[in-house]
């Protein structure tokens, strides 16, 4: 049998090993050690669903001829010695290979967005310290630019506790008339981008594009979804702000496919994510009726 390797234990790479597990010798790899369904993280945040809901069902993981290697990095791949090198310095080798590395948070580019405080929506990580730190911060601020950030911003009017939200002016449609009017009237509507993210480690405050300094201990940033493409740097596969494949989900290399997120060419210009996995499922069919034929 023929060695599959599978970058991404999610939406892409499990139903896909789930289909071709009997073709194929597979080893499918993933830096999440507890591989989530993202598509519920705001069910999750609004309390209508435990962590343990979000975790992908035990059948995925009990398929027979799947090895699973979970909380691993894939820094490289070779793809003319066709391996890939894991972050403990390990070589995997394959016959075919498939990146299914999905997407991660997209955050906006100014000085101190790496500090304490801010935090995305789009990780278990990020929306478990969202819920801890709602509660107990003075000045919670949500920058949107996407649809879950408005759905975000419902949970926020829920939990009753003064809040702002920062909107740039080309993203404020989002927010629809009425709640643009009952957030204006409120006076929790700030129409602007961030020039700076202030304070000492911790978020302490947020400079807007007017040079006017607003208060904030928690920085909510839905700046929208960017695929992951750090494991193809110097590898010789082709990709822009996505990876490339053909109608076969071919990269450059015939034995190297990509599906999911991170062929998604519009993903970073994506302000609603509802139908993204609509859009994966055929996908995930095509590419293994092909790979099933090539065995
Ligand atoms: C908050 C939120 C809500 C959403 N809501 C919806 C919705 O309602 N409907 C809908 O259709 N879609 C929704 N989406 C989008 C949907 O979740 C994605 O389209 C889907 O998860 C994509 O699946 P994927 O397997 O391609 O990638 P991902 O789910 O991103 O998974 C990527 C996998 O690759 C692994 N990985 C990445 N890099 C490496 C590496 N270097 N080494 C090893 N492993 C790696 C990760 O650990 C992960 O296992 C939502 C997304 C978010 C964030």
């Amino acid at each position: 049998m023929k060695n599959l390797v599978i970058i991404g234990a999610s939406f892409s790479g499990l139903n896909l090993a789930k289909i071709l597990h009997k073709d194929f010798k597979i080893k499918i790899i993933s830096l999440d050690k507890y591989p989530y369904k993202k598509n519920l993280l705001l069910e999750f945040l609004k309390g209508n669903l435990k962590s343990k809901d979000l975790l992908f069902e035990k059948e995925y993981f009990e398929l027979d001829g799947v090895d699973f290697i979970l909380g691993r990095k894939v820094i490289k791949i070779n793809p003319v010695r066709k391996d890939v090198f894991l972050e403990d310095k390990k070589y995997i080798k394959f016959d075919y290979l498939v990146i299914a590395s999905g997407s991660s948070p997209q955050y906006i580019s100014c000085p101190g967005i790496h500090k304490r405080g801010v935090a995305s929506i789009y990780t278990l990580e990020d929306v478990k310290y969202i819920k801890d730190m709602y509660d107990i911060c003075s000045h919670p601020v949500v920058f949107l630019r996407t649809c879950l950030g408005v759905s975000l911003l419902n949970w926020c009017i829920e939990k009753e506790k003064e809040f702002k939200v920062i909107v740039s002016s080309s993203y404020l449609s989002l927010l629809g008339e009425e709640l643009s009017k009952n957030l204006e009237s409120s006076g929790k509507l700030i129409v602007s981008g961030i020039k700076e993210i202030i304070g000492n480690g911790d978020v302490k405050a947020v400079r807007l594009e007017s040079d006017k300094i607003i208060a904030c201990d928690l920085l909510i940033v839905d700046t929208g979804l960017k695929p992951n493409l750090s494991c193809l740097r110097n590898s010789g596969i082709e990709y822009e702000d996505y990876l490339k494949v053909d109608d076969y989900f071919r990269t450059n290399f015939e034995y190297i496919f990509g599906i999911g997120d991170v062929i998604n060419k519009n993903l970073i210009n994506l302000t609603n994510f509802s139908n993204c996995m609509q859009n994966i499922t055929p996908q995930i069919q095509q590419l293994s009726s092909y790979l099933s034929k090539s065995t």
